[in-house]
């Protein structure tokens, strides 16, 4: 398992607009059907994101409940989906989707931080609490997003308080997000040496940093993430029409540096995931 590396696909995320990219996926179905598209390129996990019908980011309970059983009556990729999936949403609403429809990951987002030099990405202390909490009550997994170094020790706070159980911890480090820490190699390297021993990582880069980071990471034994939630330009100046086109370029990276993408049962297996459903 040393030479697998795990793929995360975020389709859609809930940044990009129809204005940014026309390719991006929005509806129910054009999720589910771009996430089986990349299953079938080989990606091993799909990052859920939904939008009201006017693109708008959501956490309307139907339209993931829609998304994730169109991709489980098609395939076992590995679901991750996210418990943020905007700014300002209501906290159980946040929940309610990974509580009720029992992917194998969820999203954790370590600290409140200033959102692209707007507004405010809530994740404050007792939310994190009831997150980590209602987390272990139904034994989702959470995936740990790490924006800024001080996210990491939160992280290990909950733990330590066991709002986290005491498991290897899975981190995602989230990197070039405006507010966030810059997607740099040195910040790669800092924040990967910070993690717990058994801990298992991957990250990403937003924006022209992203294959560097992406390089970088599988060279340190990290995992990837790839898609039009972070980046909409598959080479300078080019967007991407399908995220399969992303999913490949991430196949080929990890080629040359002797590994293969994981399958989903794989990553479940490197990940310590139980499949539920
Ligand atoms: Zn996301």
């Amino acid at each position: 398992m040393r030479d697998k590396v795990v793929l995360t696909v975020a389709t859609t995320g809930a940044v990009t607009t129809r204005e940014h990219t026309p390719y991006v996926p929005v509806a129910p179905k054009e999720i589910a059907d771009e996430v089986y598209a990349c299953y079938e390129a080989g990606a091993s996990i799909a990052h859920i994101h939904v939008r009201e019908d006017d693109g708008t980011p959501s956490m309307n309970m139907e339209k993931f409940r829609e998304v994730v059983e169109l991709i489980r009556s098609r395939c076992d990729i590995v679901l991750n989906l996210t418990s943020s999936g905007g700014i300002g949403l209501d906290e159980e609403d946040r929940l309610r989707p990974f509580t009720e429809l029992l992917p194998e990951l969820a999203t954790l987002d370590a600290g409140t931080m200033n959102w692209r030099h707007e507004t405010i990405f809530d994740n404050n202390p007792k939310f994190l609490e009831r997150l980590g909490t209602r987390m272990q009550e139904v034994d989702v997994k959470p995936e740990i997003e790490i924006f800024d170094v001080g996210m990491l020790y939160n992280a290990l706070h909950l733990l330590k308080k066991g709002f986290i159980k005491n498991e290897a911890l899975h981190f995602q480090f989230v990197l070039g997000a405006p507010g966030g820490m810059p997607a740099t190699i040195e910040n790669l390297v800092f924040l990967k040496n910070l993690l717990p021993a058994n801990a298992t990582w991957g990250a990403f880069g937003i924006g022209k940093m992203s294959v560097p980071i992406m390089m970088t990471t599988a060279a340190m034994g990290g995992h990837l993430r790839v898609g039009m939630e972070d980046n909409i330009f598959i080479r300078k100046g080019e967007l991407a029409t399908t995220n399969v086109m992303f999913v490949e370029q991430a196949k080929r990276i990890v080629a040359e540096l002797g590994k293969e993408i994981a399958t989903p049962e794989e990553a479940r297996e490197i990940l310590g995931l139980k499949k539920k459903v």
